[in-house]
């Protein structure tokens, strides 16, 4: 029988629930302060997540989830381009 291994959740900023890293999109603020949609996982700073639906994108952006977690203003073109990778796939 497989091992059950516990995976880390994170929280959609959208909807709330709590899903794996891996079934969400992360979206950073870097040190320079820099926004960037993290593909990797990997990129320093202060993220936050947001699930692959771009119901989650909408409500996100009209409660302002991703501005209040990040503690800055996200640039409409950051939205533009979650938008398309939202709906792309
Ligand atoms: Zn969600």
């Amino acid at each position: 029988m497989a091992q059950i291994k516990k995976k880390p959740l994170r929280r959609c900023a959208g909807c709330g629930s709590m899903k794996e890293k891996t079934e969400l999109i992360r979206v950073v603020k870097t040190e320079s302060g820099e926004i960037k949609i993290d593909q990797t996982g990997k990129v320093n700073g202060r993220g936050v997540y947001l699930c692959k639906d771009p119901e989650c994108l909408r409500k996100a952006r009209k409660s302002r989830a991703l501005e209040r977690s990040l503690r800055c203003s996200l640039p409409p073109d950051v939205y533009d381009e979650l938008g398309r990778q939202l709906d792309g796939g």
